[in-house]
């Protein structure tokens, strides 16, 4: 790419409406860019493996009023680092782990914004909920006081068409209304944590109001 990071910011911003919060996914990038995203005005940073955030962080710790987001799957024995760590979990993608952070936020006394991770296709590849089990999973959930559950998220499969794509999305926003419609007093459904470089177009059109940003952003990865 030929445009600096920060016309790049600029010009991706501007093209999202100001309501939806730009994440900025740094995984594998290094902390001096980061600083450069954050000089262009990015608060919102997203990483998903918890070694390469702690170093990164400690690097970065002078910037502090960075917001940080997991995105990656969480491994029930790193869920206290995670919680050390970052404010939001976008990732959580079973009731497990849904009790394990309900359970350390109480001991640690945080309070951790949260989505629950669904899959609206099958999909091998992803953890995740599907729609049958997030619905069952509802009760026990609204159990976890000690969770801001926010909202969903979802990564649709690989390979899908635009078309395909927009309806992952459109239905993903169409659970987080029934679920909010049944009015469980601890689980909001506010936040729509969905699109990534590839689709985040046809994501904000179906009602993202979160959208993780990496490629696009900081180029491609090695
Ligand atoms: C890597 C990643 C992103 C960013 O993907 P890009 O295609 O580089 O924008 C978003 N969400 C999750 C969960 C990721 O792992």
């Amino acid at each position: 790419m030929t445009s600096s990071i920060s016309e790049r910011i600029t010009t991706i911003r501007a093209s999202l409406p100001p309501s939806v919060r730009l994440i900025a996914v740094s995984k594998q990038v290094p902390a001096e860019v980061i600083r450069s995203a954050y000089a262009a005005g990015i608060r919102d940073f997203g990483e998903n493996r918890i070694q390469e955030a702690a170093s990164k962080q400690t690097e970065l710790h002078d910037l502090s009023d960075i917001t940080w987001h997991f995105i990656g799957h969480l491994q029930s024995n790193k869920a206290k680092k995670a919680i050390e760590l970052f404010q939001w979990i976008h990732s959580v993608d079973n009731l497990k782990l849904a009790q394990r952070l309900n359970q350390l936020a109480q001991e640690l006394g945080v309070h951790l914004q949260v989505c629950l991770q669904v899959k609206i296709l099958p999909d091998p590849n992803k953890s995740g909920w599907s729609v049958s089990e997030l619905l069952a999973d509802l009760p026990a959930l609204n159990q976890c006081k000690n969770l801001q559950i926010q909202g969903l998220m979802t990564i649709p499969p690989l390979g899908l068409n635009d078309a395909e794509n927009l309806s992952v999305f459109n239905s993903t926003y169409h659970l987080a209304k029934e679920i909010e419609s049944q009015n469980w007093p601890h689980i909001k459904m506010q936040q729509l944590s969905m699109g990534m470089s590839g689709d985040y177009q046809l994501a904000v059109q179906a009602g993202a109001t979160m959208v993780r940003l990496g490629t696009i952003l900081f180029g491609e990865r090695t």
